[in-house]
Formats: C-alpha cells, structure tokens, sequence
C-alpha cells in the first residue's frame, strides 16, 4: 500500500465522517497493520508508538490507584521502571518468579516469554488461573513461535520496534486484547490521551511483517547454532537460550572481559536492542546494575551467515 501521511481526510458528500478522518483517530498504515497483527496473534491489536508507551497505556487503562501488578523478575528493566514511573499515581508493582504461580491479592499479571535477558519461560497455565487479567510481553518468541491468547492470556504485548519491524528504523509497539470489547475501551482512552503511534513507522512494520516468519526461523536456526558453540566455549560461563527465538545470554568472567568481548566483534554490532536483521551484542550491566551477573552479554542474532557470526565471535572471545 501507498504510505499516506495525512492527518486529515474530507467528509462524504453527506458531511459525515468517512473511515478516516483525523489520524489520531486511526489511520490507513495503522488500520492495515493492526489487522495483520490481529491475524498473527488471534485478536483485536491496537498499535502504541513504542513498546513502552503500550505498556504505560494498557496499564492505565486497566489499573486504578491502589491496585498492583504482579511482574515477572528478570523480564524487560525498562518495564519495571515504567511502573516505577506509575507509583506516583498510586499503581504499585511486586517482582514474582514467573516459572511459578503468580501471588494473590493483585490486579494485573504481566509475563514475559521468555523473558529479556534471562530467557525464562513463564507459567501460562498457572497465570490463566489466577483471577487477575494476564498480559504476555510476547517481545522476543514473537507470534511465530508463541501464541499466548490460545494459551489463556487476556493480552499480549509486543515492542513491535524488535522483531515484528525487524530492520531496526521503526519504533513501535502493539497490544492484541482476547476480548473486543477490551479493546474497545484501550482504543477509546488511546484516541482521548494520544498515545497514537505515526503512519511512517506503521508503514515500515507493514513491510517488514511481509518477511517476519522468514527471518525468525533463519534466526531461531543460526541462535541455535551459536548457542551450542557458546556452551562448548572455555571463556563462557553460562548459556541462556530458550531453544527458539534468536536472542541468547551469555556470561563471560567479569564487567572488563564483557567490555572486551562487545568492542572486540568486527560483523556484530556493539548497540543495544534485539529483533533486528543486524546481529547486535551489549553488555546488559551498564543498563540494567546488579539485577544481571557483571559479565552477562546479550546477543541478538540478525541475518548474517550463521559461520561468519560464530567465526566473529570465537575471536572476539579469544
Ligand atoms: N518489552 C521488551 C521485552 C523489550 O525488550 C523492550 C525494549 O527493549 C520493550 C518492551 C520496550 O519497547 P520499546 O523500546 O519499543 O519502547
């Protein structure tokens, strides 16, 4: 489809409002991309101008000051501080082990599969039978791998800027609600607080959905790859790999060896984010402190040929 910038659109010859008409409102790259992504996850998707910003959104438009989220441990920090940010109106979060079955007494659950940078899966089962709305941040298995609205989930949440865009120039997020009505009601306070996401990047997730299955099995199957060479190595102390998706940890001895490794590779890039056609490798504890082990990496596995990236890697471990 023709990428369509407009903010506004004319009335029909009646004055009345067509599909579109102010683009906060919705708007045809958005519209477009929220069908598909509907499609791949099996409900109603509504598209946020971050991953972040889907968070903040579904959050305030489910909670209420006094009520508490139940988060995974280990799952995305950023997540954490965005709830952070949200205990000056009266939202509070608790930290939970999401192999397990999540605490009592809260009004959200929010899981991530697996979890970023630790590689956990949760307890889909045991969260579907708590009483409290279940959100999957389904980020890193992406749709392709993991269906979290079949499993008993109420929404999935995607930083659709990772591997749904996939080529690292959209920043975008997405929330698929289980029930119309709930998106009904996340719409409306998207529309009424303008956390609306812009036609360019909705446009370049359209192309790059268009590819998405492609390049998670080339990158499941190159992780895969990489993560078996990775156990066998002397300088690596643990492996993280959930056995799908193309994202791995990896623990070298310390902070100054973690340094050396991520400024030693040549094709891998030394930046931060996953979910890219680029391979991309970065220390976590200058982000994210003493939550992760001082010499944890994480390595997002793009497109290259899976050889080249082992071969790049093995010197920059040497
Ligand atoms: N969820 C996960 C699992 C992530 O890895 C990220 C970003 O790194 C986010 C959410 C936030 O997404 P965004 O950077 O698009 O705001």
């Amino acid at each position: 489809m023709a990428l369509d910038r407009s903010t506004i659109w004319p009335y029909d010859e009646d004055g009345e409002p067509r599909q579109f008409y102010y683009s906060r409102y919705g708007h045809p790259a958005g519209a477009e991309a929220e069908a598909r992504l509907g499609e791949l996850d099996g409900g109603t998707a509504l598209l946020y101008p971050s991953g972040s910003a889907a968070t903040t959104a579904l959050a305030l438009s489910l909670l209420e000051p006094g009520d508490t989220i139940a988060l995974a441990a280990g799952a995305y920090f950023g997540t954490g501080v965005t709830f952070g940010v949200l205990e000056k109106w009266g939202i509070a979060y608790v930290e939970f082990d999401q192999t397990g079955p999540p605490p009592d007494g809260v009004q959200l659950v929010w899981l991530e599969a697996p979890s970023n940078p630790f590689l956990t899966m949760p307890d889909l089962e045991a969260a579907a039978a708590h009483p409290a709305p279940v959100v999957v941040d389904s980020t890193v298995a992406t749709p392709v791998h993991l269906r979290p609205l079949e499993r008993g989930a109420d929404f999935v949440l995607h930083s659709a800027t990772k591997y749904l865009a996939g080529h690292d120039d959209a920043l975008l997020g997405v929330v698929v609600a289980r029930d119309p009505a709930a998106a009904d009601a996340l719409r409306a306070f998207r529309t009424r607080t303008g956390i609306v996401a812009a036609a360019d990047p909705a446009w370049l997730l359209l192309r790059g959905l268009k590819t998405l299955e492609l390049r998670v099995h080339r990158q499941t199957h190159s992780a895969a790859l990489v993560a078996e060479r990775l156990a066998a190595h002397p300088a690596v102390l643990t492996v993280r790999y959930p056995g799908f998706s193309g994202l791995i940890s990896f623990d070298v001895a310390d902070a100054e060896t973690a340094r050396r490794v991520e400024t030693s590779t040549r094709l891998i890039v030394n930046a931060t984010s996953l979910g890219g056609v680029t391979s991309v490798m970065e220390s976590r504890h200058r982000w994210e402190g003493d939550r992760v082990p001082t010499g944890l990496l994480r390595l997002s596995i793009g497109l290259e040929d899976p050889d080249a990236l082992w071969a790049d890697l093995a010197q920059a471990l040497e």
